[in-house]
Order: structure tokens, then C-alpha cells, then sequence
């Protein structure tokens, strides 16, 4: 049967794909539904029919699946924010661990092994201490700040996002409120013309401290005084900035930060390490998550005062210093310039002696430390973007045999691909804990720890697929459908 756009039917929804939309099949046919749920049969309507497969929008849920459950927040579907609020949390967390485990198995060939444990959140709401805000105007002209709606930039609007802390509905009213009184203009991306961009809000969970940075496409405000002193009482406060970005483009900070009131950074903890944030600095959104996250990585690099460790990929040095309590000696690398400032004053605030940091590629620095003057390692960690370990680190890795690696990882598909190179003869895969950073949306961070094989038994079954089965989508008998590459069908 053909089936062609704006068709309208009825399917079972029987498996969930990498973003968390729900899959079912019509005489064969596959659809893409999103908002659904493994077990739920809806009635949806076809947004876009390609040959052997398609998209198609959630309509109506006739017979709701056991692991549907009503969102929180009144606006789930339209806003882009969350993909998973319609999944039980545990389900969820069940979602996560398959994905992992499945690329392990389909794209690193470790065909038994299974998560030593997956850390979920007791209370998956109002996690993030960090948001950012875009600032418009709705079609009666009132000033809206909210989220985007998922792939578009008109802005759903919401000022208390679950996933944020309540007192940033308190911080925006304020700041809205300003805005109108004083007649500081939203920025209109359409035509670049405006001054209030974002506005960025950020909350240390451990010190209360707030910070509050207006985005704009110029280098003042008008009034100034007075949103300082609309925002200054509320408890908490403690930084106040502008930040200045006039570029038409959709990157959201610029690299000017004009402090208008209080300290230029917030500080706050992971663990006992404390850490200062300014407006710019990288730090993770989910404080509660990384401290598991980093707890792991720690005990899974069984430090006990004597090691060499080089964390690379290390940002602002979180894990760096974090193993530093632990660890004879950490080296860091990191490509970004101002990260590895902020790790240097970090570990100086901490009174960390033991950390030295390198800014470079990994891929370059880890290389030409290793030829030249032939540095050691007993751990390595790595951290890297989701594109993964670049070749030429898996391969110094190899060389420079460190006793064990602890590799923490926001894509499991790189991931598994990566430590296919790594356990061909070197390492073994010996635990895979999955931690859940981002509960209501799709994505999950993974610590994997390997150890050098020299003296254990040899478990690791390599299988033949690779990451080509990821990246291209197949019919049930092997025909290609789609390659995520490029996005384009092929024929
Ligand atoms: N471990 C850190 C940051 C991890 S995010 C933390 O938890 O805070 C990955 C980091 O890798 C980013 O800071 C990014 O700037 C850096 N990065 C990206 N490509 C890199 C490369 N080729 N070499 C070194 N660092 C890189």
C-alpha cells in the first residue's frame, strides 16, 4: 500500500529511536511518531512520506501504553526542551541503559556485557542550574521569554521551566517588567534589530548563590540602575552582567562581559571542590548527576596516591582536580583557552598543587609529549565532545599503556566505536556505569573503565558490525533507507 503525506491512521507504537520517538510499522511501511511511546496505539496523521518510511504527527493516543505517563509541564509537546516526559522516569532510565548497551553491542561488538549500575535521579525536576532565555515579542506585542519550540526559533512562552529552579520565574518577572517600564527592546533575529537578546540565569545548588547576564546587541542598557535594583534583593543574588553579542548569528554568547553589580562569578561546589563561575565559563548543568558521574569515573580510576593520571578533553578541570585529591600527579589538556584559565584558578582556589594544565588538541598534544619527552601514564581519563577520541589519541593511548582508562562519554555510539580500537588486543572492557545528566530529554552520559589485559582472561567477542550500522537506517530485509550522514534516502 502507498501511503502519502497528510494520510491519516491508525498504528502500534513498538520501539523508541535515538531521539525518543516512538516507531510503528503499517502494512511495513515505518513511521517516525513523536510524543509516543513503546505500547501506545495512536492515530496519526503523515507529515512526510518517503519511500520506505516516514514521519507522521501524534493525533490521538487511542489505547495509552503502561509506561505513558502525563507530563508536568503544560507545555512538553510544543517546547523542543524535553523528548521524554511522556515515559515514566523509570522507563526512561530503561530507555538509557538500551541505548548504550546496544551500541556497545551493535557497534563495539561486546556482545555480553551489561551496566554495572545506572544512576538516575531520586527527584528528575528543577535539576538544571543553569538556563538561557530568549527574549521576543508574540503577534499581540507583548514582551515573551520562553523556549524554543523543538527545531524552530519562535519562542514557546514559559518562565518557569521544571527543569529550572523556581526562583527564575521571580527573576524573569523582574527583568520583564523592567524592560517594559524602561523601554529596553527585545532583539528581533528576523531583522537584527533590538537589544535584549538572552537572558542567561544561573544557581550553585550548594551555595545558593545567583547570577543574572543579559544578552544584548549593544554595549548598554537604558536605565541600568533600575534593573539593578529591581534584581539586587532577591535573595541569593550575587552577580549581576551584560554581556555584549551584535553578531547576527544564532551562537548565543559574544566574548564582552560587562559586570553591573556584585561579583563577576558565582561559586559553587562538586564535592569539595569549589569552583567560580562567570558568565562564560563552562560548567556542567546537572550538579547533583556529575558528582556521581565524577565519583564514578574516580573510584573506577582506583587511584591511591601513587598514579600519573592525564585527564584529556578536561574543560574548566572538573574531573582533573576532582582526581587530583587522589592521584600522585594530574596533567590536563584542554582546546579551549579560557577553560583551561578557569582550571588553573580553580585549582588554585582549592589549594591543588598537583594539577598542571596544557591548553592544545588532544590529538596533537598527547603525541608530541609521548615522542618527545616520553611521558607516562598509570590512568588516563577522557572526556571528549560527542564526536569522540580523535585516532591519533586512541593510538597514543595504546602505546603509552596505562594501567587503566576510564573513559566518560556523552555519545555512546562514538564511544563504542572508540573502544572497539581500544579492545582489540590492549585493554578489556571491565565496567559500564550509565548516569542520567538530563532526565526528560534523550541524551546520556556513560563511564566506562578499561583495564590493560595482561593479566586477565581474554572476554571481549568482536562482532563485525561497526559504526556504518549506526549511521544508515535499514528495512527489515537489509535494504539501506537512510543514511544519518548526509540525512538523505538512499536509493
Ligand atoms: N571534562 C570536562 C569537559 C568535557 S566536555 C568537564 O566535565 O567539565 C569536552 C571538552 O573537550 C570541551 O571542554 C571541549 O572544549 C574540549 N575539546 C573539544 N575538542 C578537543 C580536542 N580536540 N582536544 C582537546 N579538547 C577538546
Amino acid at each position: 500500500m502507498e501511503f502519502k503525506k497528510n494520510d491519516i491512521l491508525t498504528i502500534d507504537i513498538e520501539d523508541m529511536g535515538h531521539d525518543g520517538e516512538g516507531i510503528g510499522k503499517a502494512d511495513g511501511y515505518t513511521l517516525f511518531v513523536k510524543d509516543t511511546v513503546i505500547g501506545d496505539r495512536a492515530e496519526v496523521k503523515i507529515m512526510k512520506a518517503k519511500k520506505n518510511y516516514g514521519y507522521a504527527r501524534l493525533l490521538k493516543v487511542l489505547r495509552p501504553s503502561p509506561d505513558r505517563t502525563e507530563p508536568r509541564c503544560p507545555i512538553a509537546r510544543a517546547c523542543g526542551g524535553c523528548q521524554l516526559q511522556f515515559l515514566s522516569y523509570e522507563k526512561q532510565l530503561e530507555f538509557k541503559k538500551k541505548k548504550v548497551l546496544g551500541n556497545l553491542q551493535r557497534i563495539g561488538g561486546f556482545a555480553d556485557i551489561q551496566a554495572e549500575r545506572v544512576l538516575g535521579m531520586e527527584d528528575p525536576w528543577r535539576y538544571r542550574n543553569k538556563a538561557q532565555f530568549p527574549v521576543g515579542r508574540n503577534k499581540e506585542g507583548e514582551i515573551v521569554t520562553g523556549f524554543y519550540a523543538g527545531r524552530t526559533h519562535s519562542i514557546v512562552p514559559n518562565r518557569d521551566c521544571l527543569l529550572g529552579v523556581k526562583v527564575n520565574e521571580e527573576i524573569l518577572n523582574r527583568i520583564l517588567a523592567y524592560m517594559e517600564t524602561c523601554h529596553a527592546e527585545p532583539y528581533d533575529e528576523k531583522t537584527g534589530i533590538g537589544l535584549v537578546r538572552h537572558i542567561l540565569l544561573r544557581y550553585g545548588f550548594k551555595t545558593g548563590e545567583i547570577m543574572v547576564c543579559l544578552i544584548i546587541n549593544g554595549t548598554r542598557i537604558p536605565a541600568q540602575d533600575s534593573l539593578v535594583e529591581a534584581l539586587k534583593d532577591i535573595p541569593g543574588m550575587t552577580s549581576i552582567s551584560l554581556n555584549v553579542n551584535t553578531k547576527r548569528n544564532n551562537v548565543i554568547l559574544g566574548e564582552k562581559v560587562i559586570p553591573l553589580w556584585g561579583k563577576e562569578y558565582i561559586t559553587d561546589y562538586i564535592g569539595s571542590i569549589q569552583y567560580q563561575i562567570s558568565p562564560l565559563s563552562f560548567y556542567q548543568v546537572n550538579p547533583v548527576q556529575t558528582e556521581k558521574l565524577y565519583g564514578t569515573a574516580l573510584e573506577y580510576a582506583g587511584l591511591t596516591g601513587k598514579e600519573t593520571v592525564w585527564d584529556l578533553y578536561c574543560g574548566i578541570g572538573t574531573i582533573s582536580l576532582f582526581l587530583a585529591q587522589k592521584a600522585k600527579q594530574v596533567y590536563g589538556v584542554e582546546i579551549v583557552p579560557p577553560a583551561i584559565e578557569d582550571a588553573r584558578r580553580n585549582a588554585k582556589l582549592n589549594g591543588i598543587t598537583n594539577a598542571e594544565f596544557f591548553v592544545g588538541k588532544a590529538e596533537e598534544v598527547l603525541p608530541e609529549k609521548y615522542e618527545k619527552e616520553g611521558i607516562y601514564a598509570d590512568v588516563i581519563v577522557v572526556d571528549p565532545p560527542r564526536k569522540g577520541c580523535d585516532e591519533a589519541v586512541l593510538d597514543t593511548m595504546l602505546k603509552m599503556k596505562p594501567e587503566k582508562i576510564v573513559y566518560v562519554s556523552c555519545d555512546s555510539a562514538t564511544l563504542a566505536r572508540d573502544l572497539k580500537v581500544l579492545c582489540q588486543e590492549e585493554y578489556r572492557l571491565e565496567k559500564v556505569a550509565v548516569c542520567d545528566m538530563f532526565p526528560q530529554g534523550v541524551h546520556v552520559e556513560t563511564v566506562c573503565l578499561l583495564s590493560n589485559r595482561k593479566s586477565k582472561p581474554d572476554t571481549h567477542v568482536d562482532l563485525t558490525l561497526d559504526m556504518e550500522d549506526y549511521y544508515r537506517i535499514k528495512d527489515q530485509e537489509g535494504r539501506l533507507l537512510q543514511d544519518k550522514r548526509s540525512g538523505e534516502t538512499v536509493k
